[in-house]
């Protein structure tokens, strides 16, 4: 139909390589992140470039916890 489809495809977490999933107008980051290693090492990656990397958040996780520590 010519229109973007919200598509994602499977890559692995660049940490752990744990297999996410990754829509794929983020595929332009060089990383990608799990969310159980974003619990161990977010901090550190939101102080370096954290505009660099895919983070899969659940989104009840993200509503939860995430938003605020952004
Ligand atoms: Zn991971």
């Amino acid at each position: 139909m010519g229109m973007k489809e919200n598509n994602s495809v499977k890559v692995n977490c660049g940490w752990c390589g744990k297999e996410i999933e990754c829509p794929d107008d983020m595929l332009k980051v060089k990383k990608h992140m799990c969310y159980e290693c974003f619990k161990k090492v977010g901090k550190e990656i939101k102080l370096k470039k954290p505009e660099k990397v895919h983070i899969d958040i659940p989104t009840k996780e993200l509503e939860e916890d995430v938003i605020k520590k952004y």
